[in-house]
């Protein structure tokens, strides 16, 4: 996978946090910049986990990215010559990104974009699953269960060191809120009896 020759095409990363996304998204970055390729990088602006403007992986790897409001924005900030688009948190963005990426791989680009494919409850995330569908490649990796050593599909919501209730809401004022990767057997999501 070196560039489009004559059409472009789409690239999916997904897995549960810690799964090595960003790690992954920013090795593709790097080859391609190697190879003389132009790449630009996009990020949603509510991910301010460690920069405004870069991605970074949990161990610390960064590369620049342009910190966007919404999907409409990369159609915006894209530049002509431009050979790789990466998106990182593709999860976040609304289901118009499906459009914007579809219409920029028919473009002659390659698109390459890393999120999560289930939320905190284990269901799936949003537009994700679509992007999985469209795609012309899919990797889906793995975190280990920080319980048993398993394999971890899982994002663990914790909310004081205690899993997060199903219906607990996304904003907590005064809560210590943490995630941790788990494996299905391991992953617990607590539901009210209605
Ligand atoms: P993602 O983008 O999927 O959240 P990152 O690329 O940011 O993942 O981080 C992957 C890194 O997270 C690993 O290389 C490792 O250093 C660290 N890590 C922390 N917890 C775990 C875990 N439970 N399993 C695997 N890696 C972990
Ligand atoms: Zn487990």
């Amino acid at each position: 996978m070196y560039g489009p020759k004559d059409h472009g095409w789409i690239e999916v990363i997904v897995g549960p946090m810690y799964s090595g996304k960003s790690e992954e998204l920013i090795r593709r970055i790097r080859r391609a910049k190697i190879a003389r390729q132009k790449v630009q990088v996009f990020k949603p602006e509510i991910d301010n986990r460690y920069s405004i403007d870069d991605i970074v992986s949990h161990c610390g790897e960064k590369e620049g990215a342009i910190a966007i409001k919404n999907s409409e924005e990369i159609l915006e900030f894209l530049k002509k010559d431009i050979d790789v688009i990466a998106v990182d948190e593709v999860q976040f963005f609304n289901e118009n990104i499906i459009n914007i990426l579809t219409k920029i791989s028919n473009g002659g680009k390659r698109v390459i974009c890393a999120g999560l494919d289930m939320d905190f409850r284990g269901e799936p995330f949003g537009s994700v699953p679509k992007l999985m569908a469209i795609a012309e490649f899919v990797d889906k990796l793995q975190a280990i269960c920080m319980c048993c050593g398993n394999p971890a599909t899982r994002t663990q919501r914790l909310i004081d060191g205690k899993p997060a209730n199903y219906n607990e809401s996304v904003i907590l004022i005064g809560a210590k809120e943490s995630y941790e990767a788990r494996c299905r057997k391991c992953h617990c999501v607590p539901k009210d009896e209605v």
